[in-house]
This record gives C-alpha cells, structure tokens and sequence, in this order.
C-alpha cells in the first residue's frame, strides 16, 4: 500500500508491503512510516482493507484513525469475512473510496492470495529445467546442470517467493538436494517431501506428507502455505500435471538435445492418448536467462470468474468454499 500526503501527487509518498499471515498487513506499515503526514491523505491499495478482527486489528480502523480522506482500491477481497465490508464502512465514515484502478494488475500480483482465499489452497507453481527436447535426465540417470547460472539463480528466487517447496521421495533418495534458497536474496521456503525421508537427505528438516494430493494441498493450505513451489521430479510433475493441480508453470530451458527417446521427460507417467487431449496452456511470458530460456505458462481456466461470484456468497454452512474450489479447479 502507499499512502500519498497532500491530496492527488506533491507530497511525499509512504510504502508498506504485507508480511506472512498473521504479521503486520501492508496498511499499518505504510501507515506507521507515514505518521501524521496520513492526515488527509489518498491511500492507494491492491487489496480492499480488511474490516474484521483476524490476528491483527481491522486495517479500516487504522485508516480512519489516521486520518486518509481517500481510498483507491485495486480489488474487492474474495475473502468473506470482508468482501465488500471495508470498502463500506470507509464510506460509511465519510472517506472517498474508488475502486477497480489497476484491476487485472493486481489480479496477476495477488493470485497466489486470491487462490488460497477461495480454494483453500496453495498457488501451485511447478518448476522444470529440460533440454529443449523436453528431457531432464539422461538414461544413466545423471542430469545435473543442464540448465546455467542464471537460470539457478531465478530458480532460488522462486524459492524464496514460494512458502514451501515439495519434491517426491524419489528425487531426495536420486539427488539429495537442500531445496534452501542460495543463489537469491530472502529465506528458505518450508521444505515438504512426498514419502518418507530417507535418514541423513540434506532436504531436512522438512515435513513427509503422502496421499491424495488434493489432500496434501487441503492440508498445507490450511498451514498457511499461499505458493507452493514443486520441484519434481518428473513422477511428482506429471501427477500434479494430470490432475489439473498447477496454477503456473516455470520451464527453463537448455538450448541443449538429447536427441533421443531414451532420456528422462520432464513427466514421468502417461500423458494424453490422443491428439484431443492435448493440453494447451497460454504463455504468460519468455525470456532469455543467461543462455537459457524462461518460459511461464498458465493453464487455461474457463470460469475463473463464477468461482468468485461463488465465493462472494456468504459463509454459511462451508459449502461455498468447496464449490469455489469444484470450479475453480475444473
Ligand atoms: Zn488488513
């Protein structure tokens, strides 16, 4: 959020981005390096501000108390306990609220929010390094660095962006990785493993989890995990893949071929029988990285906007969660 002294452009300008949940939202931080400059001031935020008493005091209480005359509000929260509350009780209290500037850019910005606020689960990104063929291991097994530097180091950094980062048992027991934010600024993500952790794996600590993979999802979202970052392997890529679990894909890509049918895929399982069953994602974006190429997919998701008319229903028996997420994950 960003708090703008002296009305519409001059005066000096505040910031503040939201920690974890349960830490200070953007508001009060933005607010608090404010201070009295608040005073008749225009507030500029992605999300409408909260108006109900979770782990921290309702952000609307702080603006008024601040003093900002004006709110300009990106996105109305999908999450029912606010939803529409906060933008009315500004204007109930006499603050000037506009709302919908910048709409589809704060969308992108707070998808991984907006996802587990109507799902109850996870963003999903998976990540995968291939060659440009699309193989990530040679038969003998060894794949290590097919990717460059750069590549790594922009790996590291969706690390460090995610909350928990999961790889399959088979992948500690292949390649003993840390799954620890290195080569980038910020923390190591919580690090998860489906199946057991074979005693000494450098991925620990870390939590085993097995199961459905809906559940695993049900279960790390009711933990707080917002992004969850999968990073294999090619087993664990495909499952999440065949079920339509991933909201984003990160393929870097190694001008590099192995030139044959006998290397790793980067899935590892069966994939569509038949030409109609092919899946067509929308390419968010490419870029060269370093001698690489970064390439962002999004699956196709037709009725991305009935799961948030759904879920601005009100939260009476716990079904509308559900039914967001029957729709958003079709
Ligand atoms: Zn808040």
């Amino acid at each position: 959020m960003i708090v703008a002294a002296g009305g519409s452009g001059g005066g000096p300008a505040f910031e503040g981005a939201s920690s974890p949940p349960g830490g200070p939202h953007a508001e009060a931080e933005a607010l608090r390096r404010a201070g009295t400059s608040a005073r008749g001031a225009t507030a500029y935020v992605t999300l409408e501000p909260c108006a109900h008493h979770g782990r921290t005091a309702p952000c609307v209480d702080a603006l008024l108390a601040a003093g900002v005359t004006r709110v300009v509000v990106a996105l109305v929260d999908p999450d029912p306990r606010v939803s529409g509350a906060g933008i009315d009780r500004l204007r109930e209290e006499g603050v000037e609220v506009s709302v919908g500037t910048c709409e589809e850019e704060a969308r992108d910005l707070l998808a991984p929010y907006l996802t587990h606020r109507l799902t109850g689960r996870p963003f999903v990104v998976l990540k995968l390094a291939a060659s440009l063929d699309g193989r990530i291991a040679a038969p003998d097994g060894s794949s290590a660095w097919i990717t460059g530097e750069e590549a790594r180091a922009d790996a590291h950094r969706l690390r460090a962006e995610s909350d928990s980062v999961l790889v399959g048992a088979g992948t500690v027991r292949c390649d003993d990785p840390r799954l620890t934010v290195r080569d980038a600024p910020g923390r190591s993500p919580r690090r998860v493993v489906l199946g057991a952790i074979p005693p000494g794996a450098r991925v620990e600590p870390a939590t085993s989890m097995c199961g459905d993979l809906g559940a695993v999802l049900d279960e790390l979202g009711a933990q707080d995990v917002v992004q969850l970052l999968v990073e294999g392997g090619a087993r664990v890529a495909h499952d999440f893949h065949a079920a339509g679990l991933v909201d984003k894909y990160v393929l870097y890509l190694a001008p590099a071929l192995f030139g044959g049918d006998d290397a790793l895929s980067m899935f590892a399982g069966p994939g569509a029988a038949t030409i109609r069953h092919l899946w067509r994602g929308r390419l968010v974006s490419v870029r060269a990285l370093g001698a690489d190429l970064r390439v962002e997919l999004a699956p196709v998701r037709a009725d991305a906007s009935a799961s948030e008319r759904t879920a601005h229903r009100p939260p009476d028996d716990g079904t509308a969660a559900s039914d967001a997420r029957a729709k958003g994950r079709s």
